[in-house]
């Protein structure tokens, strides 16, 4: 992925006019370029203010209409639910049994019977349920977000408005939203989907993520974004952060040629390692069993981070110890012999999981998530170490497994002694919180390795949301601060003689690399597709070039200073290379 700073110290959320096209600036996520048409994600339709009540001898008409509505968004959720694979089937057949719900229509009808309009009796019967369930809590509560999606689709059919969500898409296209939902994105259909240009987020968010592990480009925080007409054909270059309305045909063609040098580098499938030898794992981040298959049939040296709670995304139950086995099983089988990194559950804040959230924080980036999870719903934690050690029996493959978003080492031990309970042996936590970064040498007495989170550890040190795009400068991954941490936590790893990784977005990021193999860094994990340009700078460097180009990046006052030093002391002829 983009240096992600670089393109958000301009000027996310503006655009230029130059005469004949426009451009709009966001942050970018990725490196390649795309061009192709606008198709826009609705967005839920609201009760017109003006919908007038239904007459009486209006009510036969206005029924069969809604009750049509209903029907078709029945339809197509059960197609879309018949084309899907993994978590997006489940949730797309659990939205399409609500729009079946007898009572919803039941209530609907009666409702439109004494005369109110058709959205506004869908409206009112919805609102009416979903009170009713958040009250019941528990099973009927997690089942509100199914209702309210089926009361928009439902309205916008009514409407005569395209459903709200990702259309289904005919060609190639270049899907823009204000943002995507988690459900969104799961049913994204990623043979046509070109790109992805939201205008909220930030380029650590979810969105940003999947994007990058199915290797689209993508472009958050642009403003103005959901004003282009669907069919408007733009630019989107991820690695500058823009998207052009009406480029020009040689705009297409530079992009061809970033192709070529990205498909050239894509050719060497050596394993990690800088000029003179010292070996630096090159690994891929992957969120499901697929995402391991794929990324096991690549030149990578195996798995840094399995987001494992892409697979609790969307349930309303936490999946089996059985379910989770098969998972982490596929995943070891799919890298054979080569190192897999598996994350325990990491929900809340940014993440958030219906069974293990809890409702009322009100700052959850600072609250019961990751690890902490073990207070609320034990039993969760328990059962996917339990699942672990299960896939490690039946395949006779050792899993690394970490904990995420430890804070003490305290909480290192203790999930060491769970996870060794099951006979797990690779045990690590990852650092992702200033205090563990400080305390690293009293983290690494506990476990085995750890793995920098960089995300968080932006997050956390300059005390900045990952979800808001308009502070991208302050999360800058190249903030001196978080690479302090980062240089804190790698020394102490080289102390002990224990692995330190980096898995979050800087390992993606080619310059990064350099500076994160200088700091003593022993493996990065990240989008599969973001590995070749990242072999290319790490082998285009000795490893005292690499501490050199770090000393120069730690030694800035601020993060764009940062990184015009360690572009500044690259080898000669790289940063050209990559048009870095
Ligand atoms: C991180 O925080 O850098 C990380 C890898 O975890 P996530 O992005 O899933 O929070
Ligand atoms: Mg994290």
């Amino acid at each position: 992925m983009t240096s992600v700073p670089e393109s958000a110290a301009h000027s996310a959320g503006a655009a230029d006019h130059d005469g004949s096209t426009t451009v709009l600036h966001g942050v970018g996520v990725g490196r390649a370029g795309v061009v192709g048409p606008v198709v826009q994600v609705a967005a839920a339709p609201v009760v017109p203010a003006e919908e007038p009540g239904t007459a009486p001898d209006q009510v036969d008409a206005v029924q069969a209409r809604v009750t049509a509505a209903f029907d078709a968004v029945s339809a197509g959720l059960r197609a879309q639910a018949d084309a899907a694979t993994g978590a997006a089937v489940e949730v797309l057949g659990a939205t399409a049994q609500m729009a079946d719900d007898k009572a919803l229509r039941k209530q609907t009808a009666q409702r439109i019977a004494s005369g109110s309009g058709p959205v506004a009796a869908l409206d009112e019967s919805v609102g009416g349920f979903a009170t009713m369930f958040e009250q019941a809590g528990g099973y009927l509560a997690e089942r509100v977000t199914d209702l309210r999606s089926v009361r928009d689709r439902v309205a916008a059919r009514i409407l005569g408005v395209p459903e709200p969500g990702v259309p289904a898409l005919a060609r190639p296209s270049v899907v823009v939203g204000r943002d995507l939902a988690p459900a969104d994105t799961a049913t994204l259909d990623v043979s046509h989907v070109l790109a992805i240009v939201t205008e909220l987020g930030g380029p650590t968010s979810h969105t940003a993520i999947i994007a990058g592990q199915l290797g689209i480009p993508c472009v958050v925080r642009v403003g103005g974004a959901t004003a282009l007409a669907d069919g408007t054909v733009v630019a989107v270059d991820a690695a500058a952060g823009t998207v052009e309305v009406g480029p020009a045909p040689e705009v297409a063609q530079g992009f061809a040629r970033r192709a070529e040098v990205a498909s050239r580098l894509a050719e060497d499938h050596a394993p990690g390692a800088t000029a003179d030898g010292h070996g630096v794992l090159l690994l891929a981040n992957i969120g499901t069993a697929e995402d391991a298959e794929r990324a096991a049939a690549q030149a990578v040296e195996g798995s840094g981070l399995f987001r494992t709670e892409v697979l609790f995304l969307d349930r309303e139950t936490a999946p089996t110890r059985e379910e989770q086995a098969a998972t982490y099983a596929r995943a070891l089988r799919a890298f054979g012999d080569r190192k897999v990194v598996i994350r325990t559950l990491d929900a809340g804040a940014d993440k958030p999981l219906k069974f293990a959230t809890q409702p009322d924080e009100e700052n959850p980036a600072l609250g019961v998530r990751g690890y902490r999870l073990v207070r609320t719903v034990p039993d969760v934690v328990t059962a996917q170490l339990e699942a672990l050690g299960d896939a490690r029996r039946e395949t006779g493959l050792e899993p690394w497994v970490m904990a995420p978003m430890i804070a003490t080492p305290g909480e290192a031990r203790e999930f060491a002694a769970s996870a060794r309970a099951q006979g797990l042996t690779k045990v690590g936590v990852m650092v992702e919180i200033p205090a563990a970064a400080l305390r690293a040498d009293a983290i690494l007495r506990e476990v085995d390795f750890v793995s920098i989170g960089s995300n968080d550890l932006a997050q956390y040190t300059m005390a900045t949301d990952r979800l808001r795009g308009e502070l991208a400068d302050l999360i800058d991954l190249w903030q001196p601060a978080v690479l302090d941490l980062v240089a804190a936590t790698a020394a102490a790893g080289q102390r002990v003689g224990k692995d330190v990784g980096v898995c979050g977005e800087s390992a993606a990021d080619p310059l990064m690399a350099v500076v994160l193999t200088g700091l003593g860094v022993t493996s990065l994990s990240m989008a599969p597709v973001a590995v070749p340009a990242v072999r290319y700078t790490v082998k285009a460097h000795t490893l005292d070039q690499a501490r050199a180009v770090a000393r120069a990046a730690l030694a800035a006052d601020d993060a764009p200073a940062s990184r015009a030093a360690a572009l500044a002391a690259l080898a000669p002829g790289v940063a050209d290379a990559l048009a870095l």
